[in-house]
């Protein structure tokens, strides 16, 4: 048997109980301009579809929760998520109505984190407080780089100083959060060690959470039209293993440890809503492009504004894609999602039958590749290293189980 791998939040794992609840996300697409490697269901506000504006789409947004209360009973969420898009843009007014049609269509009384994304450009010393208000606990912001040359060609809408300014300016409202900054790695118009400059930098504003994601060519989008013109711009596998190595050592020399492949955190400071999704809990999306899996059912809104928008003028929930998931497909799911975590799966997790196919497979695996994946009686875990290639390792322990 190979040893166990010393986690050094199990203990806090073990004590955390995963929500027995439900994540309620909400999407809000809208933004300053467009980022040039984005392919996420948002607009710039100078190119809004016809008919979109904050306020009818913070319409939508409660008309759809009304329904979506009638169909799936007074749902009881333990974590909202608002996401984009930049949600920070959302006027208060319209943020704050959204929210009150949230508080009177499903039981919020046990939240535990309430989570809204933001852009540092659009910090401002009034939306903080009104975000405070309305029971955000823990502002996302999404920062990507502080190299203004990276910044520039990312086509994001702010440089390095406003960053920085806008963080300093703001440190005593921003104090009253749990902050959480996102960093791309991979990006090649910065040094490989930019990232852990940036990371410096950032920790003076004491965050107790960092997401760090590989910049992706994502088709259709302009990055991808300039790789295909400039192939030396795309990502590399090799410089994202070695920038996230050297990441990792960095946030957890500082108390923030890896647990998730892309997110790290000071102990009990986890992205609860991520992990119950990533754990297996059940989620509710609310607005264009939400994804929602209740009850073992997995549904897709309408990417169209237009489509969303009808769906719900003629008393309908506005979803394009529904599946019913079976027992296996559910296993895999919940196989593929639990090894992102630094707490793996457990036997009491997946039915027995694939449990014991599972585990052998896994032993097989570990044996060849101790450096990647931990087996124990109870549990499968992969080491930092293994969640690097979390995908690779994920088809090769199915095969022949799923
Ligand atoms: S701010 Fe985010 S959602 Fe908006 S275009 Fe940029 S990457 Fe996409």
């Amino acid at each position: 048997m190979i040893a166990r791998k010393s986690n050094p939040h199990e203990d806090s794992a073990t004590r955390y109980s995963l929500p027995a609840t439900s994540g309620l996300y909400l999407h809000i697409p809208f933004c300053l301009s467009r980022c040039a490697y984005c392919d996420f269901a948002s607009h710039a506000l100078d190119a809004l579809p016809n008919g979109m504006s904050f306020t009818s789409y913070a319409d939508a947004l409660i008309k759809e929760a009304g329904l979506a209360a009638n169909e799936h009973g007074s749902l009881r969420c333990s974590t909202v998520y608002i996401g984009g898009g930049t949600p920070s843009l959302m006027p208060l007014d319209e943020l704050r109505r959204v929210v009150a049609a949230l508080r009177e269509a499903f039981d919020v009384s046990q939240i535990e984190e309430f989570t809204l994304e933001a852009n540092p450009d659009t910090l401002e010393k009034g939306r903080l407080e009104g975000w405070r208000e309305m029971g955000v606990t823990r502002l996302s912001l999404g920062i990507q780089s502080l190299s203004d040359a990276s910044l520039k060609e990312l086509g994001r809408s702010y440089n390095r100083a406003e960053v920085l300014g806008a963080l300093d300016l703001h440190r005593d409202e921003l104090a009253a959060f749990d902050l959480s900054f996102d960093l791309l790695l991979n990006v090649p118009w910065q040094l490989p060690s930019q990232v852990l400059d940036d990371i410096r930098e950032l920790m003076e504003f004491e965050p107790a959470h960092f997401s760090l994601y590989s910049l992706k060519v994502e088709p259709g989008t302009p990055l991808a039209m300039r790789v295909a013109d400039e192939p030396e711009l795309a990502p590399d596998d090799d410089r994202f293993a070695d920038e996230m190595g050297a990441a990792e050592e960095l946030l957890g020399n500082a108390g923030l440890l890896r647990y998730e492949i892309s997110n790290f955190a000071r102990d009990g400071k986890w992205s609860l809503h991520n992990l119950a999704y990533w754990r297996g809990g059940e989620y509710l999306g609310l607005g264009v492009n939400a994804t929602s899996c209740v009850g073992g059912v997995r549904t897709r809104n309408h990417r169209e504004f237009a489509d969303y928008r009808a769906a719900l003028l003629s008393g309908e929930l506005p979803v394009a894609e529904r599946a019913k998931l079976t027992e296996t497909e559910r296993a895999f799911e919940r196989l593929m999602l639990a090894l992102r975590t630094t707490w793996g799966i457990s036997r009491d997790e997946l039915p027995a039958g694939i449990w014991e196919k599972l585990h052998r497979r896994a032993k097989e695996l570990a044996a060849r590749h101790p450096q990647l994946i931990v087996v124990t009686p109870g549990r499968i875990a992969l080491t930092s290293g293994g969640m690097n290639v979390e995908h690779a390792l994920v088809v090769e322990l199915a095969d022949g189980v799923f």
